[in-house]
C-alpha cells in the first residue's frame, strides 16, 4: 500500500533529523520539529558494502547475485522458483501476460490498492474490474469478486492489503472453481503469514516488490515466485527481450552463443548492485517483522480502548507484517483535518490506501462501499524498524488527544 510513496524515501535533511531522534541519545533541542516520517528504510553499512562489492566485481547488470537473491527469496516465502524484476508493476504486468490475459479480458482487481495493480490490467489491453474489499482487513473476498464476475473474467488480482493477507484458502479455491488465474499481488507482504506459512506459499503466482516503502528494499525492485517450472523459463525470458539465453549465461560460455528472441519480451531486469542490496535486506526480514510487530503490538496497547479509531489486526487465519499500520476512523472525524493537526505536531501520517476507480486515470462509477469508507477515513500511522518508542508515544498521544 503505497498510497503516498514519498513517505519512503525522506530528504536528507529529514532523514539526519530523524536519525539524531532516534536511538543515538543525541536528541537535538527542538526535536519535536523534527518530523516522524511514516516509513523509513532500515539500511546500514552492510547494504551500502555489498552495493559497492558488486560495483567491484565488474558485473554490474542482471548477473550472480540476482540468480542468489531470487532463489533465496522463493526459499522464504516456500516457492521453487523466482524471477527477479525491476518492481512489483513490471512484475504484475508479467504475470498477466503469461496467464495469457489478452485485449478484451476483464481482470478484477480491488480498487482500494496502489494504483499499479489496476494498471497492470490495461499494460495487457484488458479491463479492470473493480471489486469492493471488507472492512477489517481490506481485502477482496470470494463473494465481493463474485459479485463482479462475467463471462469476460480472465484473471483476478488480489492484493494482501498493506501486509494483510487476504483469505489465500478461500480465494485460491474460488478461482480454481470458476476456472480464472489468480495473480496474488503481494507488494507489501513479504513477512506475513497464512496458516503458519509465508504468504505466497503455494501460489500460482505471486509479485513482490522491493520499493523502500516496502519492508525490504532493494532501492527499486520486485520479484515473482511461483511453483510451475515451465512459467518460470518463460517469465526469465520475458524479462529479457524474450532471448532465449539470458546475457549473463551467454557471458559464461567459452564459445559465441547465437542467443534468439522467441517472441516480444520487455526489459524488466532488476541489476546485480540492487540484487547485492537485498540478500543483506532479506537477512533482516525477520527481524524486522518481528520489530514492527512489537511496535503494532504498542499501538494496540495504547488505541484498543480509544473510542472512534480501530486499528488494522491480524486476521483469523494468518498475521500481517504490519507494512501498514492504518487505522479507521469513526465518521465523525475529519481525516484531512487530523492529518494536517498530525503534521503540526511533527508527526508524519500519512491518508489510507488510495482507491484507484476515482482516480483521473479510471474515474468509472462503482458501487464499492467499503472502499470509499476505508480510503475516506483511513490514516496510516509512522511505523518502521528504528521507530523509538518516545517517538510512538508522541503519535499515540497526539492523536488521541486531537480525537
Ligand atoms: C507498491 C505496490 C505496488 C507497486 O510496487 P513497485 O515495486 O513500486 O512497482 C503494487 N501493488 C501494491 C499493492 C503496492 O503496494
Amino acid at each position: 500500500m503505497s498510497a503516498q510513496r514519498d513517505g519512503a524515501a525522506p530528504s536528507g535533511l529529514r532523514s539526519e533529523a530523524t536519525r539524531e531522534d532516534g536511538a543515538s541519545g543525541r536528541r537535538p533541542a527542538l526535536a519535536r520539529e523534527a518530523l516522524i516520517p511514516v516509513m523509513r528504510p532500515f539500511l546500514g553499512e552492510e547494504e551500502a558494502l555489498a552495493a559497492a562489492e558488486a560495483v567491484r566485481s565488474g558485473w554490474v547488470a542482471q548477473g550472480p547475485r540476482v540468480a542468489r537473491f531470487e532463489q533465496e527469496f522463493a526459499t522464504y516465502v516456500g516457492a521453487s522458483h523466482g524471477v527477479a524484476v525491476s518492481s512489483c508493476t513490471t512484475a504484475l504486468h508479467l504475470a498477466l501476460v503469461a496467464a495469457g490475459v489478452s485485449a478484451g479480458d476483464e481482470v478484477i482487481v480491488p480498487s482500494l490498492s496502489f494504483i499499479a495493480t489496476a494498471n497492470a490490467a490495461r499494460y495487457v489491453g484488458a479491463t479492470p474490474a473493480f471489486a469492493d474489499v471488507e472492512l477489517a482487513t481490506g481485502n477482496l473476498t470470494v463473494d465481493t469478486i463474485d459479485a463482479v464476475r462475467t463471462s469476460r473474467t480472465r484473471a483476478v488480482i488480489a492484493v494482501h492489503q498493506g501486509g494483510v493477507p487476504f483469505d489465500t484458502g478461500a480465494l485460491r479455491a474460488a478461482c480454481a472453481g470458476w476456472g480464472v488465474a489468480l495473480v496474488e499481488d503481494a507488494a507489501c507482504a513479504a513477512g506475513s503469514t497464512v496458516d503458519g506459512k509465508p504468504a505466497g506459499t503455494g501460489a500460482a503466482v505471486a509479485a513482490w516488490s522491493f520499493h523502500p516503502r516496502k519492508v525490504i528494499t532493494t532501492g527499486e525492485g520486485g520479484a515473482l515466485t511461483l511453483d510451475d517450472g515451465e512459467a518460470a523459463v518463460r517469465l526469465r525470458r520475458l524479462r529479457e527481450h524474450g532471448m532465449s539465453v539470458s546475457a549473463a549465461d551467454r557471458h559464461k560460455s567459452a564459445q559465441p552463443v547465437l542467443e534468439q528472441y522467441l517472441e516480444t519480451g520487455f526489459n524488466y531486469r532488476m541489476t546485480d548492485v540492487q540484487a547485492a542490496i537485498g540478500l543483506v535486506q532479506l537477512a533482516k526480514l525477520d527481524a524486522m517483522v518481528a520489530r514492527r510487530r512489537e511496535l503494532a503490538a504498542r499501538y494496540h496497547e495504547r488505541l484498543d480502548g480509544v473510542e472512534g479509531v480501530v486499528p488494522v489486526r491480524d486476521p483469523a487465519y494468518g498475521t500481517t507484517n504490519y507494512q501498514s499500520f492504518w487505522v479507521l476512523l469513526d465518521q465523525r472525524y475529519d481525516r484531512n483535518d487530523v492529518l494536517a493537526r498530525l503534521a503540526e505536531a511533527g508527526i508524519s501520517a500519512r491518508r489510507g490506501i488510495m482507491a484507484a476507480h476515482s482516480e483521473p486515470a479510471y474515474a468509472v462509477p462503482a458501487d464499492l462501499p467499503n472502499t470509499e469508507r476505508i480510503t475516506r477515513d483511513s490514516l496510516i500511522l509512522p511505523l518502521f524498524h528504528e521507530l523509538t518508542e518516545t517517538d510512538q508515544d508522541h503519535v499515540v498521544d497526539t492523536l488521541t488527544k486531537l480525537l
